[in-house]
């Protein structure tokens, strides 16, 4: 079975589950940090009426590698969905993971995409989770699925803050009290840049 994409050559949905599995499981025993990163181009429905569905392709594939660029060697990219991805930053933490987002954001949106002698300007939108934001499990399946679950509601959150952002999950209640934060503390969406 294949495990890369062969329009943007990353990882495939299945492989990226299972990886994410392994690397939640070996954060939770270790007692280190871990990041998700969920991507999604921003109005790429637009791309593909104006310029094209080859267009759009080129776009994908173009996007697909910068991302990677801006990723270190020990972290995995996959192709989540149509125009959706998702990244594994093992070792990271909420804040260096927003930061590498914020790193992502600005090479998609810094250099408009050349194809076939047209310039596409596109951006993406990005929402980021750690293990630090949800609910303490010793479960690695529940954990894996609610870090990619706060990601995906981080990311909704930057849709509707305007999109061509990045947006941090604020955690859930219970992991607020689980790290010793007073309960009262709002559960919104953290901004980056702040
Ligand atoms: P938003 O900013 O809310 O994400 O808007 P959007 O237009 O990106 O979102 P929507 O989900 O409406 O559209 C996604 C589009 O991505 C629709 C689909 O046809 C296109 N798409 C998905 N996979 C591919 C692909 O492999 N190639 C191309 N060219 N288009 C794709
Ligand atoms: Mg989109
Ligand atoms: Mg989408």
């Amino acid at each position: 079975m294949a495990t890369t994409d062969r329009l943007t050559g990353l990882f495939v949905l299945w492989y990226f589950n299972d990886r994410l599995k392994e690397e939640t499981h070996r954060a939770i025993r270790s007692h280190r940090p871990i990041s998700v990163l969920m991507l999604d181009v921003d109005h790429f429905k637009r791309v593909n009426d104006t310029h094209g569905h080859l267009a759009g392709d080129a776009v994908l594939k173009e996007i697909a590698a910068r991302v990677k660029s801006s990723l270190r060697e020990g972290d995995l990219l996959a192709r989540y969905g149509g125009e959706e991805m998702a990244a594994i930053l093992p070792e990271t933490s909420a804040d260096g993971a927003g930061r590498v987002a914020e790193r992502i954001r600005s090479a998609v949106e810094s250099k408009p995409i050349e194809s076939s002698s047209k310039s596409l300007q596109v951006t993406i939108s990005i929402g980021v989770n750690d293990l630090t934001r949800i609910p303490p499990s010793a479960d690695p399946t529940l954990t894996a699925s609610r870090l990619l679950k706060g990601a995906d509601e981080a990311l909704y959150e930057a849709k509707h803050g305007g999109r061509n952002c990045v947006r941090i999950y604020a955690g859930s209640a219970a992991s607020a009290e689980s790290l010793g934060r007073t309960s009262d503390i709002p559960v919104t969406f953290g901004t980056w840049p702040s």
